[in-house]
């Protein structure tokens, strides 16, 4: 019989040799730790260490782990049909959470495509808005405008629009779609809003219009690409502007949407609603991958009527019973509590808890929206270090370039909160004096 601790370091001897992680060396990877369950806000390791979770494994898990109500749709989903294919095919689950989400949706959104990630949701969003044009006679419009400091996804249409810099666009040159990048918006969320914000995509709006299908933009929180929260009156005027020159403004609410910001949408804060909308990550509250795009009668129509009148995109496991089962049941679970309330708490025990940080020579920035808390440092973190000393103190938090951030399930407590804020804040202050 092997000890336990043999088995453990026997799987991470295989995953170290063999297992890829994301975007780390497949060769000499950083340390990774090996979790067993999960339940609420705890994540347990191998060796029965349990970790307040910070991170909702990147903004998915927003009622925690392992929650009943979503094991219980999962399973009496799984005992009645696992999967069938969506051609020619549809069933109750599908049904059920396209009922839901236009429930929760800007007003406007009617037509729904279901697709396994956000990366794919975002290609999807990219070929109607294509298809759209194509379709009104105007196929030179294939371009998109976006802004920098971006993150839509790690396929190839997706990272087109990416940061040019932070998405390693030089990797793929050649390859990768040219489009069009503003600056990054600079009025901050709670700045007074500067109307020359919106100069440079006007002025790339006006000059390429005959070229631009859409314009995409993550509202008001950039995420992977930067944690930075914009005003939303950035997201408004380019809404504006979009149907002022006659495009499509898609909006990548794969990290913002279901509640995180403190708004169900993003979009809200402007008060706009898109003429697409992708939505992915916590659509099951994290528990497998689905995501959609939402789109309008006018798009739907439009590509609808011309030519050669269908939608180019299928996927094999579009509309996926089990998933969309569980999708429907996270949103039902998210109306039932009071999520807005949750979130405001959240919001305000993370700025008093991450203020500390401020002060310290080695911060650049702290900020904190809806359930979104960020320590911007001034030069790229030691990850594989850092992630050792959050450990050390039980939490899961992990840092990237010069950001560490936590967004927490929405059922964390005020207790688990504090510790986490009290180990962020420790572990910053070691590392900003030390190394
Ligand atoms: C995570 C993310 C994506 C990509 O979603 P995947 O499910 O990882 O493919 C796209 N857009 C935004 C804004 C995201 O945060």
């Amino acid at each position: 019989m092997k000890s336990a601790g043999e088995t453990i370091r026997e799987m991470l001897e295989f995953d170290r040799i063999h297992l890829w992680h994301p975007y780390t060396s497949p060769v000499d990877p950083l340390p990774v730790y090996p979790a067993v369950r999960a339940k609420g806000v705890r994540i347990v390791l191998a060796d029965g260490r349990e970790l307040i979770d910070g991170m909702s494994s990147w903004w998915c898990v927003i009622h925690g782990y392992s929650h009943p109500e979503l094991i219980k749709a999962a399973r009496e989903q799984i005992e009645r049909m696992a999967h069938v294919m969506f051609g020619g095919l549809t069933h109750p689950p599908a049904v059920e959470l396209g009922k839901l989400l236009l429930e929760i949706a800007p007003d406007g959104l009617t037509k729904i495509f279901y697709c396994d990630s956000g990366s794919v949701a975002v290609e999807v969003a990219m070929k109607m808005a294509l298809q759209y044009w194509h379709a009104l006679g105007k196929a030179g419009k294939k371009k998109f405008l976006t802004v920098r400091k971006g993150y839509h996804g790690d396929t190839f249409g997706a990272m087109s629009v990416c940061d040019p810099v932070n998405g390693m666009h030089r990797l793929f040159a050649g390859f990768l779609t040219q489009n069009l990048f503003a600056p990054e918006p600079s009025c901050t969320f709670d700045q007074e809003w500067q109307e020359d914000d919106i100069s440079d995509l006007m002025k790339l709006l006006s000059e390429h219009v005959d070229e631009i299908a859409a314009v995409i933009m993550e509202p008001v929180v950039q995420g992977a690409g930067g944690m930075r929260f914009y005003h939303p009156l950035f997201v408004r005027r380019a809404y504006e502007l979009s149907k002022q020159f006659g495009v499509l403004f898609i909006a990548d609410e794969i990290a913002t949407g279901f509640g995180r910001t403190g708004k169900m949408f993003a979009c809200e804060y402007a008060g706009i609603t898109p003429d697409i909308m992708c939505v992915g990550k916590a659509l099951t509250g994290g528990m497998m991958s689905l995501a959609a795009v939402l789109t309008t009668d006018d798009v739907a129509e439009v590509i609808g009527g011309g030519d050669p009148g269908i939608f180019a995109h299928g996927p094999t496991f579009m509309g996926n019973p089990l998933a969309c089962a569980v999708g429907a049941a996270s949103i039902r679970l998210l109306m039932s509590y009071p999520w807005r309330e949750r979130v405001k708490v959240i919001e305000s025990v993370l700025r008093d808890g991450l203020e500390p940080c401020r002060g310290m020579p080695v911060v650049e920035d702290v900020r904190v929206l809806g359930a979104i808390g960020v320590v911007e440092t001034k030069r790229p973190v030691d990850v594989a270090l850092l992630q050792k000393l959050f450990v050390e103190r039980g939490v899961w938090i992990r840092p990237f370039d010069r950001l560490i951030y936590v967004m927490p399930p929405y059922v964390i407590g005020k207790e688990d909160l504090v510790i986490l804020c009290e180990a962020l804040c420790e572990v910053v202050d070691m590392w900003g004096r030390t190394y």
